[in-house]
């Protein structure tokens, strides 16, 4: 069978590879996330399911942008090195943690894409329907509490978030994404970080018109027509729709919120 010729910077999707392919698909991510600005110096750290008892994944202290097939690093499903010259990434109890909770689950992708990571560090999670495609493609993107990186308070933070979402911001930290292919983690973080550019726009802008819940529920049944695969318990989390904008948010000028303040400071003076 003739097989396909790629560009040299292809990624297929789908699980199924050789590991000679798992490894070349983990450097061209790793260079992705990189020339994107996603990670800088040696952060980040990407891993995949080699089968069901392996995991080959980025090492830690080396740029993911400059990575070559043999600095990979394959371990065990406890994160006990099996094979590689270096050490496994630094978060890799994060990626071991994703893997136990979703089955469905293949790729792991972490890096600190800055839009995205801002929103992190404000602790706003990336959940207004402002977006179809980020509708379709994750639902919503929740905030995990701060947990120091490499240690189980990271893995605890994000472990009530991981059976319902496809991308979690960490805290004061960055972004992880995963899905059933390394293309769809990484899919899932460019996601992220795109959504996090236009709602940061919306928020320059001073002003975001929401889609309807009408509007978010058509794109939900969207999703399960086209059979795309999601967060395996829970199903979607609905975004917050132009219905709830109306009824709980409201802006004021600073003039119109400084006549506000002190007819209240009248309203107090003129008790008896
Ligand atoms: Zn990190």
């Amino acid at each position: 069978m003739r097989r396909r010729k790629l560009h040299t910077d292809s990624v297929t999707s789908g699980a199924r590879k050789t590991e000679e392919e798992h490894r070349r698909d983990i450097c061209i991510v790793g260079r992705w996330l990189y020339e994107r600005g996603y990670i800088a110096s040696t952060d980040g750290n990407i891993s995949l399911r080699l089968d069901p008892q392996r995991i080959l994944t980025s090492p830690t202290g080396i740029s993911k942008g400059m990575m070559t097939e043999g600095d990979l690093v394959i371990t065990d499903l406890e994160g006990r090195k099996l094979c590689g010259d270096r050490n496994p990434s630094s978060e890799m109890a994060m990626h071991l943690l994703i893997y136990r909770l979703r089955p469905d689950v293949s790729a792991v992708c972490h890096a600190h894409p800055p839009v995205a990571t801002g929103f992190a560090a404000a602790g706003i999670p990336l959940n207004k329907a402002i977006l179809c495609e980020l509708v379709v493609a994750l639902g919503c993107v929740p905030v995990a509490r701060y947990g120091t990186p490499g240690t189980p308070e990271l893995t605890e933070a994000i472990e009530p978030l991981v059976n319902g979402y496809d991308a979690i911001l960490l805290a004061n930290h960055g972004v992880v994404a995963y899905g059933p292919d390394l293309i769809t983690a990484f899919y899932r973080m460019e996601t992220t970080e795109h959504y996090a550019r236009v709602a940061l726009v919306t928020e320059l802008l001073g002003k975001q018109v929401l889609l309807s819940s009408h509007d978010v529920g058509k794109l939900i049944a969207a999703r399960t027509r086209y059979g795309l695969q999601t967060a395996a318990a829970g199903g979607i989390e609905r975004p917050v729709t132009s219905e709830a904008n109306e009824t709980e948010r409201i802006t004021l000028t600073r003039a119109e919120l400084k006549v506000l303040i002190d007819e209240a400071i009248q309203k107090e003076r003129s008790r008896p």
